[in-house]
């Protein structure tokens, strides 16, 4: 069976077709291009969905998203200070151009069942996603499936304690303090935060230690949190800013510390390098998400 799929991340749009067989999925043309302005990136993915002849098309896109299935707004970006995006009706354009099933879920919540289902998590109960890149994004897997509710988490805002040599303002207008400085872990950790700060995107302060430092501090932070409330039995640390391998040995370290040897585990006292880990599907988790959200509409 054919079928579609679509991640949409906050810098580019991957996209493509599947072929499913049961729990098999090979993928037949994966395709690359920038987030340009909504309605110009929605006819690219129509135009070019309309010629393949798929049984269904999975979305994961970046949010904040309405996934609750009973609402009109259904597939709806909502609220995003990304230019061009708010209140756009992204799974019904879709769905109502292709005319086949659109399943939806976030992107990083459609990563996370790709590496239960295929990569590093394989087979867990629960585990999470994160992505550190344009923005930082959370995909939760509870109990052996996405974690919804009121909204999707969206536990790249959640609040951290600033760094004592951090004297940056930060990147996210929504979580300010009364001295004008981001205190969600997304304000002073996303990839522009760290361009924004030392004056050169990460990829080129691979040499300056209090950099990685600083980054590793925050990140750390957030995951502590994250286990201490979820629980994961793993966590899995993706996007371009983790590229920069030397922030997984700092993390450890600063996760351990954190913690303070509360949680009595050898995945967190001894093993925690094969308990915090790189997608295993590396680029590719979130379109196999999305072709696995699609699989679901078969
Ligand atoms: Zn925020």
């Amino acid at each position: 069976m054919l079928v579609g799929g679509i991640e949409a991340g906050g810098t580019k749009i991957v996209y493509g077709t599947a072929e499913v067989d049961g729990k098999e999925i090979h993928i037949l043309e994966r395709k690359e291009m920038p987030t340009d302005e909504s309605s110009a990136v929605i006819d690219k993915l129509n135009l070019y969905f309309k010629e393949k002849e798929i049984t269904s098309l999975g979305l994961a896109s970046f949010g904040p998203l309405e996934l609750n299935k009973n609402s009109s707004d259904y597939g709806m970006v909502m609220g995003t200070p990304k230019k061009g995006w708010d209140q756009v009706p992204f799974g019904a354009a879709l769905k109502e151009y292709l005319h086949i099933p659109v399943e939806i879920d976030t992107d990083v919540n459609a990563a996370a069942m790709a590496e239960v289902v295929y990569g590093a998590g394989k087979g867990s109960e629960s585990l999470v996603y994160i992505t550190v890149g344009t923005g930082i994004g959370m995909g939760l897997w509870v109990n052996g499936a996405p974690v919804h509710g009121l909204l999707h988490p969206e536990a790249g805002h959640m609040g951290i304690v600033r760094h004592e040599k951090d004297h940056f303002a930060g990147i996210c207008p929504f979580h300010v303090d009364k001295f004008g400085q981001s205190f969600c872990l997304e304000g002073v950790a996303a990839g522009p935060a760290i361009e924004k700060r030392w004056g050169r995107p990460g990829k080129e302060l691979s040499e300056n230690a209090a950099v990685w430092e600083m980054e590793a501090d925050y990140l750390a932070q957030g995951i502590a949190n994250l286990i201490l409330v979820i629980s994961p039995e793993k966590i899995i640390l993706g996007g371009g800013v983790m590229h920069q391998k030397e922030l997984f040995p700092l993390i450890h370290l600063k996760v351990q510390d954190k913690l303070g040897g509360y949680i009595h585990r050898k995945e967190i006292l001894t093993d925690i390098d094969s308990y915090i880990v790189p997608p295993e599907l590396g680029d590719n988790a979130g379109i196999m998400g999305a072709f696995l959200l699609a699989q679901k509409r078969i």
